[in-house]
């Protein structure tokens, strides 16, 4: 298999840590439950795993030790303290280009190799991003909070969402990822055709409901203006699950 990012191979074992190894040091050594949804209508299946050590083979070595890990280290220097105590922070212009990159990179590599049959972002998307940390047109990105019965949670979810209503989102689906990452949950929806065929032609990307608004904090494209983290609301157990399926209804869902 081709690395995601460039035209090395990627590794067959190992390969990118979904959970960065610096928050395995961080939290404290116990069993953590994580939840692995099959579909969308399936029980989360609750598995208890040591340590957060999930790896996806989607990389080359190159990629994964070079751009990929200063980049983590960087989201690790800024963010440590919010992913493991809540605390609050502000984003600047150059702080939402780096969220955003990481962001990206974590959706890409997880749905490269689990959607490797038809790969959501296209080679060209990949390649920018890794030489210069581009994010596609119409790619939106937000932040939010978690604070549950858990001191932290970990998730890497995404999915893909179409209608097949005759309107005008009609041949397009989009993309929605959701990393919960302790404290901090970032939220990525990319639009495209589902027609190979036909996507050259134009884009039309979803809003979320005003209801979300005082939830997550919109950080990508990056509107000039510095934000600041948390928002209003927190999501708790009950509601996270509300947010990651949030752009699925009422169009329906694929997994
Ligand atoms: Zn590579």
């Amino acid at each position: 298999m081709k690395c995601a990012f460039c035209d090395g191979e990627s590794v067959t074992h190992g390969g990118e840590h979904l959970w960065d190894d610096w928050i395995n040091s961080e939290i404290p050594k116990k069993l953590y439950h994580a939840k692995k949804r099959l579909t969308l209508t399936s029980t989360p299946i609750q598995f208890a795993t040591k340590g957060l050590k999930e790896k996806v083979p989607a990389v080359c070595t190159k990629c994964n030790n070079g751009w990929m890990s200063a980049l983590t280290a960087k989201i690790k220097g800024r963010y440590s303290a919010t992913v493991l105590n809540g605390a609050p922070f502000s984003l600047g212009p150059e702080d939402a280009v780096i969220l955003a990159a990481f962001t990206l990179m974590k959706a890409v590599a997880k749905n490269y190799y689990y959607g490797r049959d038809d790969p959501f972002f296209t080679r060209a998307a990949c390649e920018r991003l890794r030489n210069s940390l581009a994010i596609p047109h119409f790619v939106k990105m937000w932040a939010a909070a978690y604070q549950g019965a858990s001191r932290y949670a970990f998730h890497s979810n995404f999915h893909i969402v179409s209608t097949s209503e005759p309107g005008p989102l009609y041949g397009m689906e989009f993309f929605s990822y959701t990393y919960i990452l302790g404290n901090l949950v970032l939220q990525l929806l990319a639009p495209r055709r589902k027609d190979i065929l036909d996507r050259g032609k134009p884009l039309i990307t979803l809003v979320p409901n005003a209801r979300w608004q005082s939830t997550a904090i919109q950080f990508w494209p990056e509107a000039g203006q510095a934000l600041s983290w948390p928002p209003a609301k927190y999501f708790g157990d009950s509601t996270i699950e509300h947010f990651i399926y949030r752009f699925g209804v009422p169009v329906t869902v694929r997994l």
